[in-house]
């Protein structure tokens, strides 16, 4: 079939075109369609036998939708290694052909001895089988009751399938007539056998359960293929099709049961069995097989995260690269009949669903987070929808203080939902439904990706049982606040890699504030730490040196660069329902502080972009889909990636967070068998943690932190990103060998001044301040160190200006002007040099920071700050936009 644009609109109007002669009351217009229809099915079939009545069932015309007609087959998901994942499914699309040798004989006889006694002797029709109901029919003048032979089934099944619903009685008589006419032609054509209706007729009957044919309902209900089942089963099958529902063997196994002993009963009848073998049937109970296999089923049915995330991949695709609708998509999604080759790596997703599903992983202090909503209707009938924020309401007014649908165990929360429920009941409402939901709190999320194709190999949406399929994935679709993980792609990577700032440069970290006035946090209570470089503001998540670097290239360029990292969350300029105007583009953006955060997904593939040497890879979840022909719809294989770093700024930045791993804030991820290197981030209160790192193979994020936003206070959540991160990362690179990042060609070094980034003086080599960096070639500085330090140190003897190899240096202002004695030049001598200028602090805007354990860093600002911020932003740019209106109006030419 034709899936592109072009091809699904000439199918539309087709079938527009066949409608009007279809819908003709029984005029030569319509035998003529019919006609011409089995004309073409014949000189097709000639060649291809039973295959064209299959396209025949593909082209039917449909006039419940215009969209492209589904042609009814389940489509297949494969994992990296070419095994089957799972099946998409859609109503109606759970058809696997199965050929009549491939189906028992006892299945087949139990079909025609229950449907159609007289099939292999009749034309089409059953005369005996009208005759009998000729009574009803003249009595009740309605022909649709009375005997219809399987292939007149086969005929309504494919050719009227849409047309029998809501169909009036004359509609019915006719479409009787229709399906007996067209059963004798069938019958008729050559090439076509008794045999191979039947297979057509076992292929397209519904099972139940959105099962279509005998194999999908073998593999349904017990588990095994058609050839397989005994007669016993096969008596089961043959008992559900004159009513999917009422017989059917999971919901009504008893009337499955008693329709079933009347099949077997008729074969025996019929001739098709004999006396033991009937008794041994009805010895047999099927239904707790049936049951078990059941049970299996709906627990496999539930897509997991990955394939969520694939799914939604693939509907966007669709809609984007072939110009379906999302309609369209999802028919052929669903009911395509496609192949689907997923990026997962099975062996890795088995491994993160495994250490993340262990309860030894997580804090003691689990909590369960209760979400319940109920539908209820009055006495008036009215109906009422209860959220879980109306139960959260109800229980504080009950006085439950600081009540946020928190437990200690599943089992409180369950209790307070039925506390909840009888006080609806109480109220008059009778409960029409309820869904519950309660998840293990903080959750995780994490994602893999293979850094050098894009190809995701694992995700992992969230912990706890996963309910149904859908569900909210915290890898794909949450968006949070990356903290201080921002500092590497909005400040420091634009700042090397437009040769702004090197690994060697110095900033102070000092007493700093943001343009509108307010003072940006350390997350250290320590005060400030002086002169210091970039590689190790990195390495100790430092925010006052990442909020200076992002101002120094100024947060617009800042902003481009992310956007270049692929995230698709950032916002410039959204004005919300109230007016307000929000922007990503100002100071805060260093330390991600940002209007809606961002995916986990979309910040490991950033992150990615510096493991794989500058190049943006989008991450995709599958690689290749093939139609149902095996035609290629879409080929991922291999995007091109885009280089949006230079080579050298990427291999800068990770030997920068080679520290962060070795020595810094993510020590603890460290498992020492291979080069890694990442960075943490935490947000203001603990709400976020987070780790995304790399290694030469994979790159991984992780993210922990309450659905609710509850801060987490205890230590082992804070860790928690870093301890999944590290779970996770140790044992799937077991067995790799230890590789190097590859380090391009333009990177020298140069022995430098860690108290002004130039290159080291004797002063330096005398005082312990020269040290060996990584440089761009291009970067390299050419001044050198005069010895003259910028500090804010004193020596707390005499007041003044104190250097390194003051005894009693302490962080300060100098109030006496000059050296202090014990500061002394390279050669040993008391300093003379100037004093350097010192920033002069008042004591309203030092500001001592708290919070912040060892390895924690707090990398977001507060909301008011941020509104505030954007608020001046917002302002500025209004009065921008207005001056330049009115520059524009003065420029005008006068009328
Ligand atoms: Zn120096
Ligand atoms: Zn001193």
């Amino acid at each position: 079939m034709n899936y592109s644009r072009r091809g699904i609109e000439k199918k539309r109007n087709e079938l527009h075109a066949k409608m009007p002669k279809f819908t003709n009351a029984l005029g030569a217009g319509f035998y003529k369609a019919m006609i011409i229809v089995f004309v073409t099915a014949v000189l097709a079939g000639a060649f291809a036998g039973v295959g064209v009545f299959r396209g025949i069932l593909v082209t039917a015309p449909d006039i419940s939708t215009i969209d492209v007609r589904p042609t009814g087959y389940s489509s297949a998901v494969y994992d990296s290694d070419g095994n089957q994942m799972t099946k998409l499914v859609a109503t109606n699309s759970n058809r696997i052909y199965q050929t009549i040798d491939k189906i028992p004989l006892d299945m087949q006889h139990a079909f025609v001895a229950m449907e159609d006694e007289r099939f292999y002797e009749h034309n089409g029709i059953d005369i005996k089988g009208i005759a009998r109901s000729a009574y009803i029919v003249l009595s009740t003048r309605d022909m649709s009751q009375g005997a219809s032979t399987i292939t007149q089934q086969l005929i309504k099944n494919s050719v009227f399938e849409k047309w029998a619903s809501g169909e009036s009685k004359f509609e019915k008589i006719k479409r009787k007539i229709q399906e007996q006419y067209l059963a004798i032609q069938l019958e008729r054509q050559p090439g076509v056998t008794k045999e191979s209706i039947l297979e057509l007729y076992l292929n397209t009957i519904n099972l139940g359960q959105n099962t279509l044919g005998v194999q999908a309902a073998a593999l349904r209900y017990f588990g095994k293929n058609a050839s397989d089942l005994n007669l016993s089963e096969a008596a089961v099958i043959a008992a559900i099709t004159s009513n999917p529902s009422r017989y059917n063997p999971i919901s009504h196994p008893d009337n499955n049961a008693t329709r079933r002993a009347i099949v077997l009963e008729k074969m025996l009848d019929q001739g098709y069995i004999n006396d033991q073998t009937y008794a041994e049937a009805m010895a047999d109970d099927p239904y707790e097989r049936i049951q078990k296999v059941n049970q299996q089923t709906e627990e496999n049915s539930i897509n997991t995260y990955f394939v969520d995330a694939m799914v939604q991949e693939i509907m966007d695709d669709f809609q984007e690269k072939l110009g379906y609708s999302e309609t369209q998509a999802y028919n052929m999604l669903y009911s395509g009949g496609l192949q689907i080759f997923a990026t997962q790596d099975t062996k890795i997703q088995n491994l993160c669903d495994k250490v993340t599903g262990d309860p030894e992983l997580y804090p003691d202090k689990t909590e369960y987070l209760l979400d319940y909503r109920v539908t209820g209707v009055d006495k008036d009938d009215n109906v009422q929808n209860f959220s879980a924020q109306m139960m959260e309401m109800y229980f504080k007014d009950q006085g439950k203080n600081g009540y946020d649908r928190l437990y200690p165990s599943e089992e409180d929360a369950r209790a307070d939902a039925e506390v909840y429920k009888k006080y609806l009941e109480s109220q008059g409402y009778s409960i029409e439904a309820e869904t519950i939901s309660i998840t293990p709190q903080p959750q995780i999320s994490l994602s893999i990706m293979d850094q050098h194709t894009g190809y995701m190999k694992a995700v992992v949406g969230g912990r706890g049982k996963k309910e149904a399929s859908l569900t909210l994935n915290r890898a794909t679709d949450t968006k949070r606040q990356p903290g201080s993980t921002f500092k590497v792609v909005s400040a420091y990577a634009p700042a090397f890699d437009t040769g702004v700032r090197t690994l060697g440069s110095v900033e102070v970290d000092e007493p700093y504030n943001y343009a509108n006035g307010r003072p940006v946090s350390n997350w250290y209570s320590s005060g400030y730490k002086g002169p210091v470089t970039l590689r190790y503001a990195i390495e100790q998540s430092m925010n006052i040196i990442a909020v200076k670097t992002l101002t120094a290239i100024t947060p617009r360029v800042g902003y481009e660069y992310l956007l270049n990292f692929g995230f698709t969350t950032l916002v410039d300029n959204e004005v919300l329902s109230d007016g307000t105007v929000m922007s990503d583009v100002q100071q805060a953006l260093a330390l991600g502080g940002i209007t809606h955060g961002v995916k986990n997904y979309e910040l490991n593939a950033a992150y990615a972009t510096i493991a794989d040497q500058g190049v943006y890879r989008e991450p995709i979840f599958y690689t290749k889909i093939l139609d149902h022909d095996g035609n290629v719809l879409i080929d991922n294989t291999a995007l091109p990636g885009k280089q949006v770093l230079k080579e050298s700024t990427a291999w800068l930045l990770t030997s920068a967070m080679e520290d962060v791993v070795t020595k810094g804030t993510g020590a603890s991820v460290n498992f020492g068998t291979q080069k890694i290197a990442g960075k943490t981030g935490t947000t203001t209160g603990e709400n976020d943690v987070w780790f995304a790192g790399y290694t030469p193979y994979y790159t991984c994020t992780t993210w922990a932190g309450y659905d609710n936003n509850k801060k987490m206070y205890d230590k082992a959540q804070q860790r928690l990103a870093r301890t999944v991160w590290r779970a996770v990362m140790e044992p799937l690179h077991e067995g790799l060998p230890e590789k190097d990042f590859v380090k391009p060609s333009d990177i020298t070094t140069a022995v430098v001044c860690n108290k002004t980034g130039l290159l080291a003086s004797s002063y330096d080599q005398a005082v312990g301040t020269a040290h060996s960096e990584f440089y761009r070639v291009d970067t390299v500085p050419s001044q050198s160190c005069s010895g003259i330090h910028t500090y804010n140190y004193i020596c707390s003897l005499t007041g003044q200006a104190a250097s390194e190899t003051c005894p009693f240096r302490v962080a300060g202002t100098p109030a006496i002007p000059g050296w202090c004695p014990h500061s002394l030049d390279a050669a040993g001598n008391p300093r003379t040099d100037a004093v350097p200028t010192v920033n002069t602090l008042s004591s309203n805007n030092v500001v001592t920071m708290g919070g912040g354990e060892e390895n924690g860093d707090i990398g977001a600002v507060d909301p008011a700050m941020m509104a505030a911020l954007q608020a001046q932003q917002a302002a500025a740019a209004a009065a921008a936009q207005a001056a330049a209106a009115a520059a524009q109006a003065a420029a005008a030419p006068a009328p």
